[in-house]
């Protein structure tokens, strides 16, 4: 087990900081307070967070952390705690850990018993999702799809019977391809195309994936895709015995005969005339 109290323990603490997705007004204060204070800021690409640290005036010393050499970097950062220092993590956008490295000193630095505070913040997949219009309530999180056709065919897949919403990262040369595929494994399934998020020309294609398809060619820039999850299936249509009684109940609470067929018709997305011969059928 292990229990942090991340605002009373005095424990040297690795920060999760997350940066802006394109925006630069979207560093908070207390992102910047952290990243000006700490002794050591640990960046996926130097030269980028570099660029990003100069315009707030941030003069913080800056090593790297990426991806290549994960688990050498993540026992240099433990070190570091080791000796005392506090320490921040950063990735090149939004949240470090998100489709972007962190992970492996994220664990090891948990189990040493030091203390990791995440700092809040941009991240693509959440702006996306919350301006979708498909359901939040439940979603899933995928992260980059396999490149090679098998293999992401394969992912699809295992992903086709979920039924919550679904979000993918994915790069502009291969969002046409990737699109063909969901179709053909999900079917032409509603989507939101989020791109460019945060940024001047950011923009949000809503459509089946057949009416996005037809106009991807022309999108550049960073996207996220969400993608309706699998429709439940809705089992009173298929009986109508249930259909019935759902009638019977509204009639019982008031509702005329065609009223309450009308509302059963429309709840259930099942034909009002063929609701009606069957009522009148069975009455
Ligand atoms: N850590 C990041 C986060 O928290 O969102 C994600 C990093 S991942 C390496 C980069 C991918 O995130 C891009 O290929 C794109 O799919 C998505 N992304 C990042 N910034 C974006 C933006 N401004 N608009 C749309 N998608 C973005």
């Amino acid at each position: 087990m292990n229990r942090q109290k991340s605002f009373i323990d005095e424990k040297p603490t690795l920060y999760i900081v997350a940066t802006p997705i394109g925006n630069l007004t979207e560093l908070t204060p207390r992102a910047i307070e952290v990243l000006r204070e700490v002794d050591v800021i640990a960046a996926e690409d130097t030269r980028n967070t570099r660029k990003l640290l100069s315009h707030f005036d941030i003069h913080t010393k800056l090593i790297a952390h990426h991806q290549y050499n994960e688990n050498e970097s993540a026992q240099g950062l433990l070190q570091l705690l080791e000796e005392g220092n506090q320490v921040a993590l950063v990735s090149d956008a939004g949240y470090p850990l998100i489709s972007d490295p962190g992970q492996c000193v994220t664990q090891l630095v948990i189990e040493a018993g030091y203390a990791v505070v995440p700092i809040s913040g941009a991240n693509a997949m959440l702006n996306a999702l919350v301006a979708s219009g498909l359901p939040t309530q439940s979603f899933l999180f995928y992260g980059f799809l396999k490149p090679k056709e098998t293999m992401q065919i394969q992912e699809l897949q295992k992903l086709k019977e979920y039924p919550h919403t679904l979000l993918f990262y994915e790069a502009p040369h291969r969002i046409q391809k990737t699109l063909q595929n969901m179709r053909s494994v999900l079917g032409d399934r509603n989507i939101c195309l989020a791109r460019e998020l945060t940024k001047r020309y950011e923009e949000f294609i809503r459509g089946t994936i057949s009416e996005v398809l037809e106009i991807i060619d022309k999108c550049k820039g960073e996207m996220v895709l969400v993608v309706e999850g699998k429709k439940l299936e809705d089992e009173a249509i298929n009986d109508p015995d249930i259909l019935m009684q759902k009638i019977a109940d509204y009639i019982e609470a008031g509702l005329s005969s065609k009223e309450a067929i009308k509302k059963v018709a429309k709840e259930h997305g099942c034909s009002k005339n063929e609701l009606y011969r069957q009522y009148h059928e069975q009455s």
